[in-house]
């Protein structure tokens, strides 16, 4: 694969088609995209549901209560935010909070995945039942899958995926907590593993003859002013 540092150009990239997407009817309601943020070459990465208020207004994942738990959780494992990549499966808010509906996380889906292909986690932790199902593509829920870790091949790469409750169920309930906790408590173990053996890479599709290469390349567009990469807080 490129290097890490072509990959955080090429995540930039992605993100500034995220900023003006308008897939899904979210980008009608949003105030800000909240594309992630953290190191792009993270070896653990956190998937929640979709950014909330706060998120929506800042630009940022996980900056409200939850966030500070995720925080504090990381801080107890000897982390913090700048060593982890923190996204979410919807990069809008959906209005009044609710639910993200199937047809925001099918047209998100995309970014998500080439989030996961280009910053290369050993470890993903899906945050609640969202992200779980989506990554895991069934329905078993949360409460029967938290802290068991599996390897799963996501886009062209394994991974280990490792389902977590969300923060924010944590916030209220004390039992919720303390489970979360120690799932928590097992992360460092899990990044000791290093990442699941790579399937096989795919044979690459042979390269056209150089006539037809020519009339399939198009005039390149005039160059434009590159757009700033406000707000992601890339590391
Ligand atoms: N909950 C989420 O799932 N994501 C956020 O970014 C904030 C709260």
């Amino acid at each position: 694969m490129s290097s890490a540092s072509e990959r955080r150009e090429a995540l930039k990239v992605v993100y500034e088609e995220a900023r003006k997407c308008v897939r899904c009817p979210l980008h009608q309601t949003r105030t800000t995209v909240v594309f992630g943020n953290g190191s792009a070459d993270a070896e653990l990465m956190f998937v929640g549901e979709a950014p909330g208020a706060n998120e929506d207004r800042m630009g940022l994942p996980f900056v409200g209560q939850a966030g500070k738990l995720l925080d504090k959780l990381l801080g107890e494992i000897g982390m913090e935010r700048r060593d982890v990549f923190v996204c979410n499966v919807l990069k809008c808010r959906p209005p009044d909070n609710r639910d993200p509906h199937p047809n925001e996380i099918e047209a998100c889906r995309d970014y998500l995945d080439r989030q996961i292909e280009l910053i290369e986690p050993t470890i993903i932790c899906t945050l609640g039942n969202f992200a779980t199902k989506l990554l895991r593509g069934d329905t078993t829920g949360i409460s029967r899958l938290h802290g068991r870790e599996e390897e799963r091949i996501i886009g062209p790469r394994a991974v280990r995926l490792y389902p977590l409750y969300h923060p924010a169920a944590a916030l209220y309930t004390p039992a919720t907590l303390a489970a979360l906790r120690a799932d928590f408590e097992r992360i460092p173990q899990l990044l000791a593993l290093g990442a699941p053996e790579q399937p096989a890479p795919v044979d690459p599709i042979p390269e056209p003859e150089e006539s037809t290469l020519e009339e399939a390349i198009p005039a390149p567009d005039s160059p434009g002013e590159p757009q700033p990469v406000a707000q992601l807080g890339l590391f």
